[in-house]
């Protein structure tokens, strides 16, 4: 155990340094310390060197040489103190280092876990949707109804497990900072429109109205289209999911000025508490993270968005109402070529 560092630690008291470098005796210091307490009792400032002094038991000289031995014994102290606290400051640092050091390379562990999974997790996916596309199609057989929607249902399934997937890819690639962007010329007309259409379904299914405000004659944006369309598409699939049934969603896609394109995605769902708003953008978080949740999802749709839209050089914004709904916006940089 260390010793805690009290003034009395750092610094022997006066009257204990007079007595013990022989300047005065016990009885001494007895005297001057029941006089300072008569003296303190009828209402009179009395520091024991004053005492002292008035009992006539040092001199000034020597009270000078006890106070001028005491500073330099405080100096040293706090030298030492100092010197201390810095080996201990050093020490903790390391100690820091080291659980970060381990840290890391658990993270980067759990990013290569989550890498060799989602990749073998693919491949017998992919054969799956091969066997369910020709099966559908009726390429291996005459099917009934029930058959065929049974298999459109598998094939639904099929593309939710493929997402799924696909976030956990992206997700430990972002970990890793090994997110890189193919950047072409993007017409974000098509892009909004394909996303459109791709989300069509499910909002007839929650029973939502869904908008959309495209003009056809945007300027192209340098951006990794699959990548641009992955996180409208989320944004869309959110807002639908977080709206209840009647609501109404619209991706707004605007040219704000001569070079930059704004995409909205709005929504009238249920809103995002004020203090949840940042706290929504990272890995896993879910505002209703209980086991008895009511939407599904696994919390990395926004965290990816945002790496998404902050590796085309942009930043996503957020404006929400609990109760009323929500807006995700972010700005592209529109080139000099137009469509
Ligand atoms: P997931 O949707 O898989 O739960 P996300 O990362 O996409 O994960 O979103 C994190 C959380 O942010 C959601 O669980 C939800 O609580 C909140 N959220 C996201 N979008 C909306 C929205 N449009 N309206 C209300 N809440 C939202």
């Amino acid at each position: 155990m260390t010793t805690p560092l009290t003034p009395e630690v750092l610094v022997p008291r006066l009257g204990e340094y007079l007595v013990s470098s022989g300047t005065i005796t016990d009885e001494d210091l007895k005297k001057a310390l029941a006089y300072q307490q008569e003296q303190q009792a009828a209402g009179k400032q009395c520091y024991l060197g004053e005492a002292l002094l008035e009992l006539g038991l040092v001199n000034r000289r020597q009270l000078d040489h006890a106070v001028t031995k005491q500073i330099i014994q405080l100096r040293n102290a706090l030298e030492d103190a100092n010197r201390f606290l810095e080996r201990r400051v050093q020490e903790r640092t390391a100690e820091l280092q080291e659980a970060l050091r381990k840290l890391s390379e658990l993270s980067q562990l759990k990013a290569n876990f989550v890498a060799n999974i989602s990749h073998e997790l693919r491949t017998p996916l992919t054969h799956v949707k091969g066997y369910l596309e020709l099966l559908v199609t009726g390429a291996l057989g005459e099917l009934n109804d029930e058959q065929r929607n049974a298999l459109q249902v598998s094939q639904r399934s099929a593309g939710q497990l493929e997402n799924l997937i696909d976030s956990l890819i992206l997700f430990s690639q972002a970990a890793r900072g090994e997110m890189t962007l193919h950047l072409t010329p993007v017409n974000l007309s098509k892009v909004a429109g394909d996303v459109i259409r791709y989300s069509r379904i499910k909002a007839n299914n929650r029973n939502v109205t869904l908008e959309y405000e495209i003009p056809a004659d945007l300027p192209l944006v340098q951006a990794d289209e699959e990548k641009i369309s992955w996180a409208i598409l989320q944004l869309l699939d959110n807002a639908i999911k977080f709206t209840p049934a009647g609501g109404r969603v619209a991706l707004v896609v605007q040219l704000e000025s001569d070079n930059l394109i704004m995409v909205a995605v709005r929504d009238t769902g249920i809103g995002i508490p004020a203090d949840k708003l940042e706290a929504i953008f990272e890995p896993f978080f879910q505002v209703d993270g209980s086991s008895t949740r009511r939407y599904g999802g696994t919390g990395l749709g926004l965290a990816l968005v945002r790496e998404i839209i902050s590796a085309h050089g942009s930043i996503i914004e957020i404006n929400s109402t609990e109760g009323k709904g929500s807006e995700f916006r972010f700005p592209l940089l529109a080139s000099k070529i137009v469509m």
